[in-house]
């Protein structure tokens, strides 16, 4: 695994981000596309079925490509993989994939990264019965204090974006948080994720340099490294 380097900023989420020095990200890839983890040659990324790009004709299909990817050592992380009530197929077929790709997770022992619009209510009894040992991460979260509170009571992580951490109410959101559960992302967005650490670090009343160490350390938690595997 292709690892960050100390000082690096940390995007945990970005789709087609163009290599940049001092940043380590990870790509994600959707399991309805032709890329595999063997085009990045070696860079971190991670693969899933988007609940947006399911259906009930490409399921067996798009699952099948996900076990395939799973067993790539540059595959870090399953997903982004869950629920949206907005757009995508019924929620028995997003639950069935979601709960299919939280078994390869389990099986291969890689996190998950976790896409979820309006559907906590479906995500959370999933955690509850299958009592995941791989962690999972909400990625691109925007919802309340007492959401968050209660992804992080269940051990998740939440990485967060530039839309929501420019609103007036992140501040005190990401305050309420403890730090050693928080990652940050651009989401493939045309931002640069350096803009995102200063923001943060700001809100926080902590350097940029000590956010840069402290989501290393969640990294390392994250993906359970031992400190052997790291620089
Ligand atoms: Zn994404």
């Amino acid at each position: 695994m292709h690892l960050p380097l100390p000082g690096d900023f940390i995007d945990i989420h970005t789709h087609g981000t163009r290599p940049s020095v001092g940043v380590y990200n990870i790509e994600n890839l959707m399991a309805h596309e032709d890329r595999t983890p063997e085009d990045l040659h070696g860079h971190a990324c991670s693969f899933g079925i988007h609940p947006w790009n399911l259906n009930d004709g490409n399921y067996q299909l798009l699952l099948k490509r996900v076990n395939e990817a799973a067993g790539f050592s540059n595959l870090v992380a399953i997903g982004e993989a869950g629920f949206d009530k907005l757009k995508g197929p019924s929620v028995e077929l997003q639950c069935r994939a979601f709960e299919a790709q939280i078994t390869v997770s389990e099986d291969y022992e890689k996190p998950v990264v976790i896409h979820c619009v309006r559907a906590w209510d479906e995500l959370l009894p999933v955690h509850k019965r299958l009592k995941p040992v791989m962690p999972w991460l909400i990625h691109g979260f925007r919802g309340k204090k007492e959401l968050a509170a209660q992804l992080i009571s269940k051990g998740m992580y939440i990485s967060f974006w530039f839309d929501f951490v420019i609103r007036p109410e992140s501040t005190d959101l990401l305050k309420s948080i403890p730090t050693d559960r928080i990652f940050l992302e651009t989401d493939g967005a045309d931002i640069d994720i350096r803009d995102i650490y200063y923001k943060v670090a700001k809100d926080l009343d902590m350097s940029v340099n000590d956010l840069k160490l402290t989501i290393l350390k969640n990294f390392k938690c994250f993906f359970k490294l031992t400190n052997q595997g790291m620089p």
